[in-house]
């Protein structure tokens, strides 16, 4: 059986590289109408660009009344949003004791308050169609914890129970909610390590590679789909053995 999203309009947050970027062409590659969602638009043009049907939202995902109108307006011109892919995020590591305020504060907001804004706004349409799907992007540092990302981990452990909590409220209407918790992935966001941490670190995962965009993308397909249809409130782990 084929993953087959034709006729589901999907949006996906932080959509304009990275893991994102792969979400929306994978979705898109399913035959979803895709809204490639960023705070950078020349990004998401881009993006939206490569996919047949899609178009580009600018978005800062942190911020409540747009994420509102952002929502009225992916509903408006694509017709719903039955598919959320709550990815965007940003990473300000720091070693607790000297991690500022503000680094905390950006972190908690743009990782997870975010999700709870997106899936308040989208939610609603959902549960009057009776059908959704909501991806929450976690990461196995919101399960196992990491030394200099107190804020992240803290994120991601909360995206967590987001995704339990409104699994449960939303479940009776066939609208379902589960997280993906990727190990290391190379995008941007990992490209800052140096050569020794990258060989220390594949030394520790069993598949002795870091993944790739598709290994993450993959999974969400499968979780937007029917193939999945009596899973939710589950995290999904991907990262080649490391957490286990
Ligand atoms: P990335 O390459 O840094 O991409 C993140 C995207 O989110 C960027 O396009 C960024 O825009 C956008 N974004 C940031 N803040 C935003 C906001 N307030 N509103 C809208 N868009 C915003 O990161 P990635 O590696 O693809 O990670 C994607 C997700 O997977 C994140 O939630 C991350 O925590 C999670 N994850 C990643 C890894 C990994 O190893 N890479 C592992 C586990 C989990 P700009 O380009 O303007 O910054």
């Amino acid at each position: 059986m084929k993953i087959d999203l034709t006729g589901k309009v999907a949006l996906v947050t932080g959509g304009g590289r990275g893991i994102g970027r792969s979400i929306a062409t994978t979705l898109g590659a399913c035959g979803a109408t895709v809204a490639v969602v960023d705070i950078n638009m020349t990004n998401a043009e881009a993006v939206a660009g490569e996919i047949a049907g899609a178009r580009a939202y600018v978005c800062d995902v942190t911020i409540a009344a747009d994420v509102v109108a952002l929502v009225d307006q992916v509903e408006k011109e694509l017709g719903s949003c039955d598919i959320l892919v709550n990815n965007a995020g940003i990473t300000r590591d720091g070693l607790l004791v000297r991690m500022k305020d503000e680094d905390w504060d950006a972190v908690l907001a743009t990782n997870l308050r975010s999700a709870f804004l997106t899936t308040r706004a989208a939610s609603r349409g959902m549960m009057k169609r009776r059908w959704g799907r909501i991806v929450n992007m976690a990461s196995v540092v919101g399960i196992m914890g990491n030394k200099g990302q107190a804020n992240y981990a803290a994120s991601k452990a909360g995206l967590i129970g987001l995704t339990k909590s409104v699994a449960k409220e939303l479940a009776s209407r066939n609208v379902l909610c589960n997280a993906i918790a990727p190990g290391f992935i190379e995008t941007e966001m990992t490209a800052a390590m140096t050569p020794d941490a990258r060989t220390a670190l594949t030394g520790v995962i069993p598949m002795d590679r870091l993944g790739q965009p598709a290994d993450v993308s993959g999974a969400v397909a499968w979780l937007a789909s029917d193939l999945a249809a009596y899973v939710t409130g589950q995290v999904i782990v991907v990262d080649g053995g490391l957490a286990m």
